[in-house]
């Protein structure tokens, strides 16, 4: 279905929030809007579909498309053995769940075989099947320390811009780093080690400034353990709990973007495998970082929906919507997790073009009724020109 008049009774687009509104699309392209108080004229059996509300489609700010959800230890090594061929065809089949569910672009965390750098290629040959993936290629890792599992090891600042010239050359769309360690599962407060120094984190981004290419940076404690008040922060802070006080002030300030995972954590919670004493030290972070989530979404901070998806618990597609739903108990309002999707998007993806903008080919999500304080799948999915859900009743059908 190409050519036709979508009304929406209420919605979001790249304006924000809002109310009646139209949208004339001609070969699958929004080619005008309006308000519905002055329609356009048509003629007469011109398609129409009218949907209750529509938004944009979902962005998942952090995902490790090449780990496995799994709590099974089995399972997770079923899944990291796999060789290059059957992960690659894993993770596209996740991709067109990702699709098949609205979230229709991915910013992954990287891995070392740039296993989803390989698949952010294939997607891209097919936009109607898979959801676009903004890879990271290989990730910053410091040597010897944690997260060797997840990037490249480098020792010096030097071989640190080594690896950032290949993650670009090789077609990054950001460079991740992982600045400090993870939360303790046996000492509440214990954010890990410090593992870049503030200097090296700050050369790395003034790299990437020079490309335009933003650096999205894992941190737990306080932000100036990284960030001394004389560095810039990055495009995104990854995870950020036990951040202090003013620290909020200055993500806010900033104008960066915090992705707090907040449900790549609580989810340990239902880990099998955990014994009491974690899971009390689990709960007494989560009640930390909820109230820290909580205080960012009242000075201001532009949060971002991401799952963590393919951490122990956190799964591809449903952890979106689980994420999603704790920021806005946390007192997100609803529009934000599309606002702050879509300014992520505009200001660090090349060649942004709003999904319902004019001269544009409309991508967007309808639902049966209004949402309001629960993200849920959608009713209906377009993009590229066509419906990948059963689509709406139009006039001419009905
Ligand atoms: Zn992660």
């Amino acid at each position: 279905m190409k050519d036709f008049l979508l009304s929406a009774a209420a919605g979001i687009d790249g304006d924000g929030p809002f109310k009646d509104r139209w949208y004339l699309l001609k070969g699958g392209v929004v080619v005008e809007k309006g308000s519905i108080s002055s329609p356009p004229t048509l003629p007469a059996g011109f398609p129409e579909v009218k949907l209750p509300f529509i938004t944009p489609p979902l962005f998942d700010a952090h995902v490790h498309l090449s780990l496995s959800g799994s709590y099974e230890a089995s399972e997770r090594e079923r899944v990291s053995s796999l060789n290059r061929e059957e992960g690659l065809l894993r993770i596209m089949e996740l991709l067109e769940r990702y699709r098949s569910m609205g979230i229709m672009t991915l910013r992954d965390g990287g891995d070392p075989a740039g296993l989803a750098l390989e698949a952010s290629k294939v997607a891209e040959r097919e936009p109607g099947r898979y959801a676009k993936v903004l890879p990271s290629a290989r990730p910053l890792v410091m040597k010897g320390r944690y997260g060797g599992f997840l990037g490249e090891a480098v020792a010096s600042l030097k071989e640190a811009l080594g690896v950032v010239d290949e993650n670009l050359l090789g077609g990054a769309a950001q460079i991740k780093v992982i600045a400090t360690g993870i939360n303790s599962l046996t000492r509440a407060g214990d954010c890990g080690d410090l593992l870049f120094f503030p200097d090296e984190v700050a050369g790395i981004i003034s790299r990437c400034d020079q490309e335009n290419v933003p650096v999205m940076v894992h941190l737990n404690g306080p932000l100036s353990r990284v960030f001394l008040s004389k560095h810039k922060l990055p495009a995104s802070i990854e995870h950020g709990f036990y951040l202090e006080g003013e620290d909020i002030a200055r993500l806010a300030a900033s104008g960066s973007f915090w992705t707090p995972t907040l449900t790549a954590w609580s989810t340990l919670l239902e880990h099998p495998g955990l014994t009491e004493d974690k899971l009390e030290v689990v709960a007494l972070t989560d009640v930390e970082h909820s109230f820290e989530v909580g205080e960012g979404v009242g000075a201001g901070c532009r949060l971002l929906a991401g799952s963590d998806a393919g951490t122990p618990g956190a799964l591809h597609g449903e952890g979106l919507f689980a994420e999603a739903n704790a920021l806005i108990k946390c007192g997100a309002p609803i529009e934000s997790i599309f606002s702050a999707a879509y300014a992520y998007l505009k200001g660090w993806t090349q060649n942004y073009r709003s999904p319902l903008g004019e001269g544009v080919s409309a991508s967007f999500l309808g639902w049966n009724e209004p949402l309001s304080n629960e993200l849920k799948p959608p009713d209906y999915i377009y993009s590229n020109s066509s419906w990948s859900s059963a689509p709406p009743a139009t006039n001419a059908s009905a």
